[in-house]
């Protein structure tokens, strides 16, 4: 079990504790940077961590009890930012982890903010829209005090969305009388909403797919793309690929997997999904082992769903050359080092979906400002941003003989540490 302050080895163990993960990479960057002692502890500990209790009366009468965590890894840099989950297995060590991620992502990509992340153990697939809008709405209200566009600024993550993030503004501005867009990102546009959001992660992920493949002297025409989950950040990331020019041979989904070696109609599959309910009995395509079809032969791997989903027991079977992490987490440190010796180019997790919170960020500017941008001006400045981002890493990752991830952690805890030297310590 990790503790908060003390260094973690992983082990077969403790490999899929997303918290043990987070402290590995954490405790690797820290060492190479030799940072000292007590900076180590302020950086590796949540500054604010928060449980709520929450009773909901459900559709049938019966009160139930939820509980959700707010987790503030840091806000040296500016407000907690991050996104908040609903699902049956969110954990505290889980939050603590992705709170984490967000502060060194906002880092690595040089935005204003710390991070912070939420979680609400529910299954969204039994509960209806008028019990989530409870168990959002009273969420919102027990941590009502710790969020607000200077304090902490929620957005969506796995399982919540444009509605969930329209309810939250809703409560806070109804506690607040008067309304307040930017206490959360991704809202819908009629609400302060910023355009290109939704396509935001999937967009950034493309983005730094190919400053990867001129890197390795690829090209996008003739690269092979399988994508693992067809949500907001893969299958936003399938549909800008492939009408990029991409080559996406394989999707896997939760309930299956499909596949078309000549490159498959994103276009015609999301329609299928929406007649059909699945990605499976596709025309365009061949159903396929949703277990098998993660190694295929291919240029480029995106994993875009859940963490965890490359491990020990399976990486020496990923037969990509480009690793695009579009989801938080979804490798573990044991397979990191499976990994290397494939000689796999990873663009990890705090860069390759780093563009969510870029757009998020804006959002937040423009609701402040209250002056909309167009959306080219949105891509055009997403564009910048991860460019430079990724050559930021891949050029510190060279000059310090480190692996892409462990740079990007260095970068992003390097900018952490400086932040709080200036601002030292209150007492
Ligand atoms: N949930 C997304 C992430 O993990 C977006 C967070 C945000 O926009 O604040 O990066």
């Amino acid at each position: 079990m990790a503790t908060l302050t003390s260094p973690v080895s992983i082990s077969l163990e403790n490999e899929k504790n997303p918290w043990a993960a987070a402290a590995a990479r954490f405790d690797e960057a820290a060492m190479r940077l030799n940072l000292d002692d007590g900076m180590c502890k302020i950086l590796r500990t949540p500054a604010r961590e928060i449980t709520v209790h929450i009773p909901v009366q459900l559709d049938d009468g019966r009160i139930e009890v939820f509980t959700g965590y707010r987790v503030q890894h840091s806000v040296a840099r500016g407000p907690g930012k991050g996104g908040i989950r609903f699902a049956p297995d969110v954990s505290l060590d889980e939050v603590r982890a992705l709170a984490s991620w967000m502060t060194w992502k906002c880092a690595v990509v040089n935005i204003p903010f710390g991070g912070a992340k939420g979680g609400i153990i529910c299954d969204p697939n039994v509960l209806s829209t008028a019990e989530l809008e409870k168990i959002t709405r009273r969420y919102t209200a027990e941590i009502i005090d710790y969020i607000g566009p200077e304090r902490d600024v929620p957005a969506p993550d796995v399982n919540t969305n444009e509605q969930t993030m329209a309810w939250i503004m809703d409560t806070y501005s109804m506690h607040s009388r008067h309304t307040v867009t930017a206490v959360v990102t991704g809202k819908p546009m009629a609400l302060g909403g910023s355009r290109g959001r939704p396509e935001a992660t999937g967009r950034g992920c493309m983005m730094v797919t190919k400053k990867a493949l001129t890197l390795l002297g690829m090209q996008p025409e003739t690269s092979r793309v399988v994508i693992q989950g067809f949500g907001n950040v893969g299958g936003m990331a399938a549909k800008l690929m492939s009408a990029a020019g991409f080559r996406i041979v394989a999707i896997v989904e939760y309930d299956g997997a499909v596949y078309n070696p000549h490159g498959l109609d994103i276009a015609a599959l999301q329609r299928h999904r929406k007649e059909t309910g699945s990605i499976t009995g596709f025309a365009g395509g061949e159903d396929m082992d949703r277990a098998e079809a993660m190694f295929l032969e291919c240029d480029v791997l995106i994993p875009a769903a859940t963490e965890n989903v490359i491990h020990s027991g399976n990486a020496d079977r990923i037969r990509c050359k480009i690793l695009c992490e579009g989801a938080n987490g979804p490798t573990t440190p044991l397979a990191d080092e499976v990994l290397a010796e494939k000689k796999v180019f990873v663009i990890p997790d705090i860069l390759a979906n780093a563009g969510g919170v870029t757009v998020s960020y804006f959002e937040w500017v423009q609701d402040r400002q209250g002056f909309f941008w167009n959306e080219a001006t949105v891509n055009e400045r997403l564009k910048e941003i991860m460019d430079e981002s990724f050559d930021a890493i891949v050029e510190y990752a060279g000059k310090h003989g480190v692996n892409n991830r462990t740079a990007a952690y260095m970068v992003a805890l390097d900018r952490v540490a400086f932040a709080i030297k200036l601002r030292g310590i209150y007492a």
